[in-house]
């Protein structure tokens, strides 16, 4: 006796290979009815045995394709017979719910590599080769469902031998939206910048590139979600010329290896590392160089990391194929600004930068850069999620009771809307700090809205007036609820739902700058938080930014300041370098705003501290990105040291005085203590001190879980100190791994905030 089953599986199940494996699976059980991608999943008709079905479903759970991941499978069984007359893939349904994960982009897989380089396959060397496992998606979905008309290959007309395999249920490309061949599919061109943007003829554009970027020219790449600026990583002089027309002083630049094995020439790479490095979602991974190797100066100033990545796209393999040396591969974008993915943007902006661009006709979507990650631990700790992570959900262990938009922090600026237990944090904006970035701000908003049908009725927003994200989020013209957030509230909460956990933490948020709920800038704060709320209960003690913004971008006010603060006017007998270099005229005017009061906000931040001990150690005055003083500070702190400075607990344990720690660090330098034994005893004291307050809040709330949060706690050598020194105290750490500790994990807290407040009727 037939029977008749409806199905409906949900999960990120489009676009990964689906249909064609339930296909499969109901021939060979000789099954009848049809599938289909609906709006919220894949929805499976099946006629048959009633014992037949029950191992066909097992089977979708059991063995279903690697890119895809089945959160819920529905069933409704013993409906009326349809009388199929065979199995069918059928057209996909567009009414109803719209709902359905999107898949990430994902790099080039096996069996497209295997034949890219075989001269038999009919796609041999063709640049854009992709299939069901592989390909670009998310940059190139215009709307959904994911069908190649809703993306930018709807300007491609498939070819027969394209189509005929894009329709056949048995072949790896069935339903492949971005099939393409070098007959139908999109093609390369290169272009001389210094001809007015005019096409180069020339039948082999990838070989003439990459003889181009070997003979120390700067070719502009189009990728998968933006340009790259290349050049060889080996040539000092290239590299310097890329950094001077890209007006970009010191910020590292990211390289990309033809392997793993080239990698290691110049770092060292553990097996985690090397898991990351090869995982679909091809990040740039943070490594620690190798002491016995170089590498021109200006690929990475001043830090003893590099940014490594492998390919992700074909033409990254055919660019890089068997190449022994690393390519600089950094965003193709102005300082600052969002990277390029618009051809005559792209043209607009960067041509006195590069020299070439390599183009190809398929359109960007949406922009995304590449990921930023490291190894933490044996476990993956991302510092920018953007392609190959964005858009998928991050999954949290609470359900969103309403659909909310964070709309995130200035730095490293991220949205993020959620439904149900997921949280769709967007991929990295940038720095909120001009028009184009705003703009792929709310673009970007619009467009998560779109693809995944949101409505959100409720906007989490920072408390930091000038921010524009809350600018954004106090003058959209609705409805909405608006709940605002405090910033390290924020960072703590992302750091609980980052790790799945509940009820009561020990927040320690070490930071930049965030706006603190007595209108003064916090960053060096202890809480005992729930999502609910954050109750401050210890801060580092408050010292004047002379000069604002200033202050944050010259790191010797902040030293200056210090030095003040720990000895008086004396400070300036000091016979110290950083004294003897100060300028008297540039001091006189910084004391005399710091006294009256004059633009000098009073911040609590360790960011600040950080950058004021690094200049008190004659690092860096000035600095070209945002933490480089810090970054460098950590660069040369010596490894094996066991002593440190002492912070002050004052008033009744809330209040961290640093003034102890400058006086300690003064006399180390007087008496001839080299910088790096001084940047480790000040390592060691931070650790110290958060585990000393930690300790202190333990006994007085009874709590043994530590989140740890922030921008200071990318800083590695920090992180690891903290996370022992706990540990041995039988403390339960919590650090991220899924969601940025920096500001980009903002958004992320704030919607776990903004739920618990609207569950609880207390917004
Ligand atoms: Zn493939
Ligand atoms: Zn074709
Ligand atoms: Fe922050």
């Amino acid at each position: 006796m037939p029977t008749r089953t409806q199905i409906l599986v949900k999960g990120m199940v489009q676009g990964v290979g689906f249909r064609p494996f339930v296909f499969g699976l109901a021939r060979r059980r000789a099954l009848k009815g049809q599938v289909l991608n609906n709006h919220i999943g894949v929805l499976i008709d099946i006629e048959g045995e009633s014992s037949t079905i029950e191992h066909f479903i097992n089977e979708i759970t059991l063995n279903s394709p690697p890119l895809s991941l089945i959160e819920s499978v529905e069933r409704s069984d013993n409906l009326d017979l349809a009388h199929y007359q065979d199995f069918r893939i059928v057209e996909s349904a567009s009414s109803g719910e719209k709902f359905t994960p999107i898949s990430v982009d994902i790099a080039t897989c096996h069996d497209c590599l295997t034949e890219l380089f075989d001269p038999e396959d009919r796609r041999y060397r063709y640049p854009f080769i992709n299939c069901t496992n592989c390909g670009p998606r998310f940059t190139i979905i215009e709307d959904i469902p994911y069908d190649r008309e809703q993306t930018t290959m709807r300007d491609f007309e498939m070819c027969a031998a394209c189509r005929a395999e894009y329709e056949n249920p048995l072949d790896r490309r069935f339903h492949a939206e971005p099939i393409a061949c070098s007959t139908c599919g999109p093609q390369l061109s290169l272009i001389d910048a210094s001809r007015d943007g005019i096409e180069i003829e020339n039948l082999e554009p990838v070989d003439r590139a990459r003889r181009l970027l070997l003979s120390g020219r700067i070719v502009i790449i189009k990728g998968i979600g933006g340009f790259h600026l290349a050049c060889d990583a080996l040539n000092a002089e290239a590299v310097e010329r890329l950094r001077q027309r890209k007006y970009r002083e010191d910020k590292p630049f990211a390289l990309m290896a033809s392997s793993v094995e080239v990698v290691r020439e110049y770092c060292l790479v553990s097996e985690a590392e090397e898991a990351l490095l090869t995982s679909e979602r091809r990040p740039v991974v943070l490594l620690e160089r190798r002491t016995d190797v170089s590498i021109p100066e200006a690929v990475a100033p001043g830090v003893n990391t590099l940014g490594f990545m492998l390919p992700y796209s074909p033409l990254h393999y055919l660019i890089l194929e068997n190449l022994d040396r690393p390519l600089v591969m950094t965003s193709g974008n102005v300082s600052d600004e969002p990277v390029c993915y618009e051809d005559e943007d792209a043209i607009k902006r960067l041509s006195n930068i590069a020299d070439y661009f390599l183009f190809h006709n398929r359109r960007i979507h949406l922009r995304a850069d590449d990921s930023v990650t490291r190894v933490h631990e044996g476990r993956e700790m991302i510092l920018r999620r953007s392609r190959g992570y964005a858009p998928a959900s991050v999954k949290t262990a609470f359900k969103y009771e309403q659909q909310i938009l964070a709309c995130g922090a200035e730095l490293k600026n991220t949205f993020c809307l959620t439904r149900e237990n997921y949280a769709f944090l967007s991929h990295h904006i940038g720095d909120l700090e001009n028009l184009e970035t705003l703009r792929s701000f709310t673009e970007g908003i619009e467009h998560y809205k779109q693809i995944f049908h949101l409505q959100p009725e409720v906007i989490a927003y920072d408390l930091h007036p000038e921010y524009l994200s809350t600018k954004y989020a106090l003058a959209l013209d609705d409805a909405s609820t608006r709940i605002g957030v405090q910033h390290h509230h924020a960072h703590i909460a992302s750091c609980m739902a980052d790790n799945r956990i509940e009820g009561k933490v020990i927040g320690v948020a070490m930071d930049g700058l965030g706006f603190g709920t007595d209108g003064r800038m916090w960053g060096g704060e202890f809480f005992v938080a729930d999502f609910m709320e954050a109750e401050r209960i210890a801060h580092l003690d408050y010292i004047q930014m002379p000069g604002g913004a200033k202050a944050i971008r010259e790191p010797w006010r902040m030293a200056a300041v210090y030095l003040h603060r720990a000895l008086g006017d004396e400070f300036l007998n000091l016979n110290i370098p950083f004294v003897q270099n100060l300028d008297r005229c540039a001091w006189t005017t910084l004391r005399r705003m710091i006294l009256t009061g004059t633009n000098s906000p009073e911040t609590s931040s360790m960011g600040r501290l950080f950058d004021a001990v690094s200049s008190l150690l004659g690092l860096r005055n000035v600095v070209n990105y945002e933490g480089q003083a810090a970054i460098e500070l950590e660069a040369i702190a010596k490894r094996q040291s066991s002593q440190r400075y002492e912070f002050e607990i004052k008033d009744d344990g809330k209040v961290i005085s640093a003034e102890s720690v400058i006086r300690r660090a003064v006399e180390d330098l007087l008496n001839g203590v080299s910088p790096a034994e001084v940047s480790a005893k000040f390592h060691l004291g931070v650790a110290h001190l958060i585990c000393a307050v930690a300790h202190n809040v333990r006994a007085e709330h009874h709590l043994n879980r530590v989140a740890l949060s922030g921008g200071v706690f990318q800083n590695i050598l920090l992180l690891d100190n903290v996370c022992r020194m706990l540990r041995a105290d039988s403390f339960e750490v919590f650090t991220h791994s899924r969601v940025p500790t920096n500001d980009g994990g903002i958004s992320f807290g704030q919607a776990a905030v903004a739920n618990a407040r609207l569950i609880s009727g207390r917004i």
